[in-house]
C-alpha cells in the first residue's frame, strides 16, 4: 500500500462504492484534458493536468483552510462564492446590496445571481486550467447549471471533496474563527491561534470576525446546510466523489486530499513527481 493511499485509509477517505465508475472519471478526465490540450484551452495546472475541484461540507468544516493549500500546490485559482459576494456587498454594488441581509441572516443568496457571477468568474482566461470550488454548488439547481457550464467551456466533469464533520463541533469552530480580510487566510483561536493576538502572520493585517460567524446566524448557516445544501450530495453520487473526515488537524487532511488528487491532476495520470506537504504550502 503506498503512502498515499494508506494516508487516504487512516483520515478515513471513502471513495465512490462504484470503483468504476471512477476509472470512467479518471479516463474522461485524461481525454478531455488531451482533447483541451489540442484546441483553445491550452492551459493546465502546476503538474500537468487539469481539474475541477468541488469543495463540499457544511459551513466551519475548513473548506477555506483547504481550499488555500490545494491551491497554492496547484496554482489553480480558488473560487469562493462566499468571498466573491463579500467582495460584492465591499463594493457597495446592487448584487452585494441584494445578498447584504440574505448573507446577515444566514439564508442563501438567489441561484440565478450567484449562477451568472460564478458563469462571469470561471470564463475568465486563469479558469481555463481548472479551479477550485469552494462554496458552490449549494442547491440542486446550481448543481445542474455548474454541470451545463463545464461542457459549454469543455472542461473535465468536477471531483467532489466532501468534508465530512459531525455538526456538534461546528458551531465552537465557528464563532472562534478568524480572518484576514487582505490574504483571507483562516485562523482559529482554539487550534489554529496567529503567533501574534490579533494579526495576521503573512501580512500583519488586522484579523476580522466574519459577521455572520454569531452562534444564532452559525445556527440557521447549519439549518441551511442540512435541508438545502446537504441533498445536492445525492446529486454526485455516481461522480469522482471522495468523502473525507473533516475533524483531524489541517495538515492530516491535506495529506489525505493530495494523496487522492496526484493521480487525478498529473497530465499521465501516473502520479509521479514528489508530494506536496501542508507545511511547505502553508
Ligand atoms: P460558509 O461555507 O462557512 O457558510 P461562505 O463564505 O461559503 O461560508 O458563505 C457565506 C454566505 O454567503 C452563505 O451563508 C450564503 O448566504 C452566501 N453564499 C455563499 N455561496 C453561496 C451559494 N453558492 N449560493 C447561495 N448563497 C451563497
Amino acid at each position: 500500500m503506498s503512502s498515499n493511499v494508506s494516508a487516504r485509509h487512516q483520515a478515513g477517505v471513502k471513495m465512490n462504492q462504484s470503483t468504476r465508475s471512477v476509472r470512467i472519471g479518471l479516463d474522461d478526465n485524461t481525454s478531455l484534458t488531451n482533447e483541451i490540450g489540442l484546441g483553445t484551452l491550452a492551459q493546465v495546472n502546476a503538474r500537468g493536468g487539469t481539474v475541477v475541484l468541488l469543495l463540499f461540507g457544511p459551513p466551519g468544516s475548513g473548506k477555506g483552510t483547504q481550499s488555500r493549500l490545494i491551491t497554492n500546490w496547484l496554482k489553480i485559482p480558488a473560487i469562493s462564492t462566499g468571498d466573491m459576494l463579500r467582495g460584492e456587498i465591499a463594493a457597495g454594488s446592487k448584487l452585494g446590496e441584494t445578498a447584504k441581509s440574505i448573507m446577515a441572516s444566514g439564508g442563501l443568496v438567489g441561484d440565478d445571481l450567484v449562477n451568472q457571477m460564478l458563469k462571469a468568474r470561471v470564463s475568465r482566461t486563469d479558469c481555463a486550467g481548472g479551479f477550485l470550488l469552494d462554496g458552490y454548488p449549494r442547491t440542486a439547481e446550481q448543481a445542474e447549471f455548474l454541470d451545463k457550464l463545464l461542457e459549454e467551456r469543455r472542461l473535465p466533469a468536477p471531483t467532489i471533496l466532501h468534508l465530512d464533520v459531525p455538526a456538534d463541533a461546528l458551531i465552537g469552530r465557528m464563532t472562534s474563527r478568524r480572518e484576514c480580510p487582505k490574504c483571507k487566510r483562516i485562523y482559529n483561536l482554539l487550534h489554529q491561534p496567529p503567533k501574534t493576538a490579533g494579526v495576521c502572520d503573512d501580512d500583519g493585517a488586522a484579523l476580522i470576525t466574519r459577521r455572520d460567524d454569531t452562534e444564532e446566524v452559525v445556527r440557521e448557516r447549519l439549518r441551511m446546510y442540512d435541508a438545502i445544501t446537504r441533498p445536492v450530495l445525492a446529486y454526485f453520487q455516481y461522480r469522482n466523489y471522495y468523502q473525507i473526515r473533516g475533524d483531524r488537524s489541517p495538515s492530516y487532511i491535506f495529506e489525505a486530499i493530495s494523496g487522492i488528487l496526484e493521480p487525478l491532476v498529473t497530465k499521465n495520470g501516473d502520479g509521479r513527481g514528489h508530494s506536496p506537504t501542508a507545511s511547505a504550502t502553508s
